[in-house]
């Protein structure tokens, strides 16, 4: 196949930007299982762009 360029998982091209309601870490294009900073679950990221 060729690159994948575009059409992955994301259906949608925009890289939404969310952060960690817990400690502020930012996380753009797709909500981390669990923050890297705090360790909270992708439940407590919320959309912010
Ligand atoms: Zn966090």
């Amino acid at each position: 196949m060729a690159k994948p360029d575009g059409k992955a998982k994301q259906a949608k091209g925009k890289n939404a930007t969310y952060m960690c309601a817990v400690c502020g870490h930012i996380a753009i294009g797709k909500i981390p299982i669990k923050c890297p900073e705090c360790g909270a679950g992708g439940d407590n990221f919320q959309k912010i762009a």
